[in-house]
């Protein structure tokens, strides 16, 4: 009466792999559209945060011929937005 069918059972848990989440399934956004600025190597997808610029905008912070232009834009991306906004706080007198 003591042969119980527990034995069998503990031998079916088998503890499965909990380190299991650490699986290589990390999907990197990748861009299509290459930033316009020479030295910058980034992507200025929209989804990826990038913006267009105007030239005349893009020549104040990185000057003629730093940038590639696209349909009379400067595509910029994140980054490179965001030190084009740094550069041109200084010339808007506009205080907060
Ligand atoms: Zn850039």
């Amino acid at each position: 009466m003591s042969r119980r069918t527990d034995r069998v059972q503990r031998k079916v848990r088998v503890p499965s792999n909990l380190g299991k989440k650490n699986s290589k399934k990390k999907v990197e956004k990748q861009g299509e559209i290459p930033c316009g600025i020479s030295s910058c190597d980034g992507f200025s997808d929209k989804h990826m945060g990038g913006r267009s610029l105007s030239q005349e905008n893009a020549i104040d912070t990185w000057g003629e011929g730093g940038f590639s232009v696209r349909k009379n834009r400067v595509r910029v991306c994140k980054n490179c937005y965001k030190a084009w906004k740094k550069d041109n706080k200084d010339d808007n007198s506009t205080r907060y």
